[in-house]
């Protein structure tokens, strides 16, 4: 099951960049950012096999949850009317009118929009708040906040495959870990995967990502980590430096970078560069996911 106008597999482009040169890296970037206007990146490989299992399972309704900036509700949202489900986005905290983008967006594709106050919402994977919310909305297929389950990691474990010459290490950015556990199960041996937290205090990550990987391919791939120090702050938490990142990296190549994540994740892999962490000679991919 495809959309007629995806880009896929999405382009791999060298990086020609004197910061990775000098240090002798060869730096490539995996363009899931141009797989959809739309469904980008990780979403959409994070999507795609709950859908088909949505399908096969006979949903008419997605419900998914997340904040008022949750790119996966908006994505859900999308993905939702392109393959003809209704959706319903179950969002943290009160109604904000007027809705912000993401939640425009959301709407625009027909998403219905709840809130729940963030105490409920804290608790919404307890049964008695699902049952609640089935018998308020019906049956639904559940794709969980963030939208990382066994079906995601499966989708994003596609991705390595999609690269066809020869590389060491493969760099994305972190929210929920569910893109770094699909990715880092899809490498070869000897290749490694390199996360960078989008957000503060993300040593837990570790161990969600453990479990993410255990749940869906049933062990851990031990082949990854997860660089901690790039949050800027926090989750959307931004400093004149990252900022400056951007527009500087705008004003080499041309791309414009998603700051919430995927600005943060290169931010660090040339950091990581320039303290001379990879050896001369190493190619490394980094994903834009979005
Ligand atoms: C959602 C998102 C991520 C985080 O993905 P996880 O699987 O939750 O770690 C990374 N990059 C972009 C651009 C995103 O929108």
């Amino acid at each position: 099951m495809s959309l007629p106008d995806l880009r896929l597999p999405s382009p791999l482009v060298e990086l020609h960049d004197e910061r990775a040169q000098r240090r002798g890296v060869e730096l490539y970037l995996k363009r899931d950012d141009l797989i959809h206007p739309e469904l980008r990146g990780n979403k959409w490989r994070k999507l795609q096999h709950n859908i088909t299992a949505a399908k096969e399972q006979g949903f008419k309704r997605l419900l998914t949850f997340g904040g008022a900036f949750s790119n996966h509700v908006s994505a859900t949202a999308a993905a939702g009317s392109h393959f003809g489900f209704e959706t319903i986005g179950v969002i943290r905290g009160e109604e904000h009118l007027p809705l912000n983008d993401t939640l425009a967006q959301a709407g625009g594709h027909g998403m219905t929009l709840t809130y729940l106050d963030r105490q409920t919402y804290r608790n919404k994977t307890d049964p008695v708040v699902l049952q609640r919310l089935h018998e308020e909305l019906g049956d639904f297929y559940l794709v969980p906040e963030g939208g990382s389950n066994a079906l995601a990691l499966k989708g994003c474990a596609e991705l390595p495959a999609e690269i066809t010459i020869p590389f060491n290490v493969i760099c994305c950015a972190v929210g929920t870990g569910g893109t770094l556990a699909g990715i880092a199960h899809g490498l070869q041996q000897g290749q490694r995967a390199l996360g960078f937290a989008a957000l503060k205090g993300g040593d837990f990550l570790n161990s969600d990502v453990d479990q993410l990987q255990h749940d869906a391919f049933g062990s851990t791939s031990g082949n990854w980590l997860i660089e901690t120090e790039f949050h800027f702050g926090g989750f959307a938490k931004r400093k004149p430096e990252l900022a400056d990142f951007i527009a500087d990296f705008q004003a080499r190549h041309g791309i414009q970078l998603d700051w919430v994540y995927v600005a943060k994740m290169l931010y660090g892999v040339f950091t990581l560069i320039d303290r001379g962490r990879f050896a001369p000679g190493t190619r490394v991919v980094a994903v834009i996911t979005g």
